[in-house]
């Protein structure tokens, strides 16, 4: 047993175990982060870095909502290597049909505060001119961004760290005990709670969690700057993301900061390799190019997979957990934990310090899916 007890241990070093550490440390609580292979290596580093507002619940908009603001007011303190860029998302309407979900979304947006505009099939293809001819318009949503990820969660450590949080990272917990954590090493740190922020490894330190790997693949091209404007995203997205057991793909495309093109995304369930399925990689590249015709010209240099940490109602679990109200969760955020890491970090920490959340606890707590 070490001399020292500390107030929070924080298991894991992915953005959203970051985010709860920095938080923890602000207000004044004594935290060790515990990461087992490296900062921002695992689900951080295979995703997107998508900051995005979505509407697939009530639940899902307040928390993408809330933590959108908070990343854009930290923006400014973000270093470089964050690669912060504001540069928006358009949801592409292919038809009629997918207008009409524009319409429902704009109303949607807008009435809670969110500025969007909507964009004819001119305005759509002066936006982004490599987008095919004849596409019906699009939704721009100015306010979401792109991230850099792992460099995110390892400017979230190294915060944590000024404000004398301790790190420990190559040491992976073994099992959460009475006291604290038993390291894999056989050592131990006391602590009064701790937090599994270990998204998609969480069950295995929480016996019984329901939380599912979800697996997803990406690929990344050569530098073309100015190739895109915005991430765009195609609105048949969310139905595949919708659906919880067929394997899907959707058009989704990032620009970032180096010119290269982040090209996604596939969602697989039940599947444990990790390995890249060079069916998935060509049916995901096929849809983008029916998008992009002038994609199919480019270099892609790399493709890498990465599993999301799904619940079954698709938002993340905050708070104690239903069998020992010491061990709290941080996760479960499935393809969104980048965006809600933020907002994930405080109704956190609003639940240690019984402070006042800015936006409703409930629909997060652990207790509503056990
Ligand atoms: C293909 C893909 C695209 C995505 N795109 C986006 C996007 O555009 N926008 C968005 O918001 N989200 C996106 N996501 C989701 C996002 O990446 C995840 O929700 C987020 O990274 C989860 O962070 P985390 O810290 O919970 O988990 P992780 O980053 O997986 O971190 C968990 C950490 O716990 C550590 N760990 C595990 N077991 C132990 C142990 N026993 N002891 C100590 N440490 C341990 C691991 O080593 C790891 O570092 C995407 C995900 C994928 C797969």
């Amino acid at each position: 047993m070490t001399a020292r007890a500390y107030d929070v241990i924080v298991i894991g070093g992915g953005i959203v175990g970051a985010a709860c550490a920095v938080e923890c440390a602000a207000a004044k609580l004594s935290v060790a982060i515990i990461e087992a292979r490296m900062i921002g290596g695992g689900a951080t580093a295979a995703g997107m870095g998508h900051l995005v507002v979505m509407d697939d619940s009530e639940a899902q908009f307040a928390l993408t909502r809330y933590s959108q603001v908070l990343w854009s007011e930290l923006q400014d303190e973000l270093p470089q290597t964050v690669e912060y860029d504001a540069c928006g998302t358009i949801w592409v309407a292919a038809d009629d049909e997918e207008m009409a979900e524009v319409r429902r979304k704009q109303r949607y947006y807008s009435d809670c505060g969110v500025a969007v505009e909507v964009l004819d099939e001119r305005s759509l293809a002066e936006a982004e001119p490599n987008l095919r001819p004849g596409l019906a318009g699009g939704l721009r949503v100015a306010g979401d961004s792109v991230i850099y990820p792992p460099c995110a969660a390892q400017f979230f450590v190294e915060r944590a760290v000024e404000r004398g949080a301790a790190l420990f990272v190559g040491q992976p917990v073994a099992a959460v005990t009475r006291e604290g954590v038993r390291l894999r090493d056989g050592s131990s740190l006391a602590g009064g709670l701790v937090v599994n922020a270990t998204g998609s490894w969480s069950p295995e330190l929480t016996p019984g969690l329901n939380v599912k790997k979800r697996k997803g693949h990406l690929v990344i091209t050569d530098r073309y700057p100015r190739f895109l404007r915005h991430q765009l995203v195609e609105l048949g997205y969310l139905k595949s993301a919708h659906s919880v057991t067929a394997d899907s793909v959707a058009f989704n495309i990032q620009p970032r900061r180096t010119g290269q093109l982040l090209i996604g995304s596939s969602r697989q369930y039940g599947v444990e390799n990790g390995g890249v399925e060079s069916s998935v990689v060509t049916r995901m590249l096929a849809r983008a190019i029916e998008y992009l015709p002038s994609l199919g010209k480019l270099s892609a240099l790399r493709a890498w997979t990465g599993f999301r940490a799904a619940t079954v109602d698709k938002l993340p679990l905050i708070g104690p957990s239903v069998e020992d109200e010491r061990v709290f969760l941080a996760t479960g955020h499935e393809g969104l934990g980048i965006t809600t890491s933020l907002g994930t970090a405080k109704l956190l920490v609003d639940q240690i310090v019984k402070r006042e959340p800015a936006i409703s606890l409930e629909p997060y707590l652990p207790a509503r899916v056990s």
